[in-house]
């Protein structure tokens, strides 16, 4: 401020001049669209909108699919610091948790470089479609053909990978596997004659998803069936709701077990959550 002629500071204009650059602050560093998207985050990380859906309220880690203000956000705010629809939810269970069935260094370049990756093309895919950015995931899935043709396929690949891998994390745990309890263990003795039974075909179908793709046992018009899908496509795309789904692109074993699909699908089974299994199985059947 430059001290008019007689040397007195003339402290309206200082305060003047001090207010305008409040409140051109304001302006340029809050635009209504990220406030409004910070208020909508806001809600959905309080409400728990997502968490409602299918991977369950009770779990904590489903309602970080979508992205929760960072702790920073207020206080570190800039003009580079766009908003985001969607996030990845952090593994609930150390990198290590499934050794040595799945290593460690598999787990994290898995879950922050490939799901980050998903997540990354997914909120780049819907820049500039509030409508799509409102939705949970599943919305945005069911209902692909509303998603706008020149980002539908990005949709559905990231989208994709963003919905599987959150429910794969989920799917696994330390010390899991043996064999699935009540309800589900009689519906697969039922559906495929013992659990031996079960454990062959899913492997099989597995092992026939050609390229990279997904193995799943699903609940499909109220029955138990073994299916897969191709790159990242859902249960959505499959018809079905999933009761549990095995990763069997390379990126999810190679770096222990090579080429050998097989070797990790039998490895898989002893970090099995069924528990988890078991939760989807009886709402699926609701
Ligand atoms: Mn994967």
């Amino acid at each position: 401020m430059p001290t008019p002629p007689g040397g007195r500071v003339d402290s309206d204009v200082v305060e003047r001049g001090l207010r305008r650059r409040y409140n051109r602050a304001q302006k340029s560093t809050r635009p209504p669209k990220l406030r409004a998207s910070m208020d909508r985050r806001k809600f959905l990380a309080t409400s728990g909108i997502f968490g409602a859906g299918l991977f369950g309220a009770s779990n904590a880690a489903s309602s970080l699919l979508h992205a929760e203000p960072r702790p920073d956000f207020e206080s570190n705010l800039n003009l580079e610091d766009k908003p985001v629809a969607f996030s990845v939810p952090p593994l609930p269970y150390p990198n290590d948790a499934l050794e040595p069935y799945i290593d460690a260094r598999t787990m994290e370049i898995h879950h922050d470089k490939h799901h980050g990756a998903y997540v990354t093309n997914l909120n780049k895919a819907l820049e500039g479609h509030p409508d799509l950015q409102a939705k949970s995931i599943d919305d945005i899935l069911k209902n692909l053909d509303s998603v706008p043709e020149n980002i539908r396929g990005a949709v559905r690949n990231n989208g994709g990978g963003h919905w599987n891998h959150s429910l794969f994390w989920q799917l696994m745990k330390k010390g899991g596997g043996g064999e699935p309890k009540g309800d589900l263990a009689a519906a697969i003795n039922a559906s495929f004659g013992s659990f031996a039974g079960f454990k062959e075909k899913f492997k099989a179908a597995g092992l026939g998803r050609f390229g990279s793709g997904w193995a799943w046992l699903l609940v499909k018009d109220g029955k138990l069936t073994i299916d897969s899908t191709a790159n990242q496509d859902t249960q959505y795309i499959a018809g079905g709701k999933a009761v549990i789904g095995i990763d069997v692109w390379e990126h999810a074993y190679y770096l222990k077990y090579q080429n050998v699909r097989g070797d990790y699908i039998d490895a898989w089974w002893n970090v099995v959550n069924w528990d988890k299994a078991a939760e989807l199985y009886s709402a699926a059947k609701k």
